[in-house]
């Protein structure tokens, strides 16, 4: 089509649309830009809440939450109350701790949380309840594409902008795009919530509970019509792989690949569009030490100002055996997290030798080279103040083969001890399927945590297939999974070293 007949082809469309009367935008209070107010800033004109009514109030013109659980349902004038595509934007300030959202495409219902529709989720610093932990962050698409790094702080304004066009959900938190998700042909349909699927319907706030004080402003939405021009809404449908972590997401399993390589090419571009796409968050690391792309401090700094504002945990993959030598704790501290190896040891002829590359790789004695292994994997877990042990129980190819073998229970337990004794988490390794089930069953009985990663060495990230695998082969619960450190409760900041 010329540009002529796909607007002709567009308008059409949106006439017809809004005969079928899921397109308002013939609307005389919106703006030049096409954005009509839902709330009046003085009243709940307009709005219904549910359960415990008393809690929404409007205060200095913003609608406020401070009470029992209710949810403020929009059911005004603007398009009757009936939204299917549009997009809409809101200023949100929670205080310290609160758990609220906002609901599209849902109903009214006269208590409980809404049955129907999607809720984007805003909460900054939420802990969870009753033995509940809460993971999912503001801006997550609750349940189905969840944001596990907070974006945002309380006691702030931050905008929060939402669309739907057809069949594709895109969030966005002080503008930067954090879901983007197409509903496929198959979604998959949680038993306890089978009502997260696209329709049309209404907006609502969430009042969750006495301790989630919020406030939200200037709420605008934007009607659209269907069949948007430049929207395309390319036919998704989802694997078995895909299901599964939509299936975990719902359950509450923060799934972060954090040993995410900006290598091969690889861009942070490709690696939101990958995190869309397949619905697992990121933590980009930057490999650091002797010989590696960053020495010193400065270094650090350089790629910390180039990571900036991106919706990604930002890693430190600390090299040889050197690197507290190299950097800072002041600097190291700036990264989300730290994790290191023992792929690079000093072997016993006293000669660093890195155990991926067979050159440098000699092994007269199996036994011998083992013990060896594993007390440099229990000095390195003693002394180096880093969150995560990653490609862990790795062996050089030339003994690889003899994985079961060389790795006794013995030997296993003497790593898993180690890093029980100083809070470090297991990487769960898709690139080389490590660690064995036997050692994580281990690891699991003794309460330590687990992170998944890739490890990538080229674009292909992959979707953690091992660690979903290792969930359901051993029983991991999303407790079990370890999540970065506030600052000031970090290793780098609590353990001594040289
Ligand atoms: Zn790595």
């Amino acid at each position: 089509m010329n540009s002529f007949t796909s607007l002709f082809a567009f308008w059409w469309k949106a006439l017809f649309a809004c005969l079928l009367g899921f397109f308002c935008a013939a609307n005389a209070a919106a703006d030049t830009a096409g954005w009509i107010p839902l709330f009046d800033g003085q009243s709940l004109a307009g709005w219904k809440a549910s359960e415990h009514p008393g809690g929404f109030k409007v205060v200095d013109g913003t609608i406020t939450f401070d009470g029992q659980r209710s949810h403020l349902f929009y059911d005004g004038k603007v398009c009757g109350g009936d939204f299917k595509n549009f997009e809409l934007k809101a200023e949100v300030r929670t205080q310290p701790l609160a758990n609220s959202g906002i609901y599209f495409h849902t109903a009214y219902q006269e208590k409980d949380f809404p049955k129907s529709g999607f809720e984007v989720q805003v909460a900054n610093t939420h802990l969870g309840a009753g033995g509940y932990v809460e993971m999912k962050k503001t801006g997550s698409l609750y349940g189905v594409r969840n944001v596990h790094r907070q974006l945002v702080k309380d006691n702030e304004w931050f905008a929060l902008q939402l669309s739907v066009r057809g069949k594709r959900i895109q969030v966005r938190i002080n503008d930067l795009l954090v879901v983007d998700y197409v509903e496929p042909e198959n979604p998959v349909v949680d038993a306890r919530h089978p009502g997260r699927r696209l329709g049309h319907g209404t907006f609502a706030l969430q009042g969750h509970d006495p301790e989630s004080k919020v406030a939200f402003r200037n709420l605008m939405v934007k009607p659209l019509p269907d069949g948007l021009p430049g929207e395309p809404e390319p036919p998704v449908r989802f694997d078995a792989v895909d299901e599964q972590i939509v299936k975990l997401g719902a359950a509450n399993y923060p799934l972060i690949d954090f040993h995410t390589h900006l290598k091969g090419g690889l861009t942070t571009e490709q690696v939101l569009q990958h995190m869309f796409k397949t619905g697992i968050n990121h933590g980009i690391a930057i490999n650091c030490g002797l010989g590696f792309s960053i020495t010193n401090d400065a270094g650090i700094e350089d790629f910390l100002k180039s990571m900036a504002g991106q919706p990604v945990f930002i890693g430190m993959q600390a090299e040889g055996r050197e690197w507290p030598k190299l950097f800072s704790p002041a600097a190291v501290a700036r990264f989300d997290y730290v994790f290191t190896d023992s792929m690079t040891i000093f072997d016993h002829r006293g000669q660093r030798t890195r155990l991926w590359i067979k050159e440098e790789v000699e092994i007269p004695d199996q036994q011998a080279f083992m013990e060896h292994l594993v007390a440099t994997a229990v000095k390195i877990l003693d002394e180096e103040p880093v969150d995560i042990y990653v490609n862990p129980t790795f062996l050089p190819a030339v003994i690889a083969a003899e994985y079961d073998a060389l790795w006794t229970p013995e030997r296993m337990q003497r790593v898993v001890d180690a890093a029980k004794r100083n809070g470090v988490a297991i990487e769960i390794n898709s690139r080389y399927r490590l660690p064995s089930l036997a050692f994580i069953k281990l690891a699991k009985q003794a309460g330590l945590k687990f992170s998944l990663g890739v490890n990538n060495i080229d674009a292909n990230l992959g979707r953690a297939e091992y660690g979903l695998e290792v969930i359901q082969a051993c029983g991991l619960t999303y407790k079990d999974f370890w999540m970065p450190k506030p600052d000031g409760q970090k290793p780098i900041q609590l353990k001594r070293y040289q």
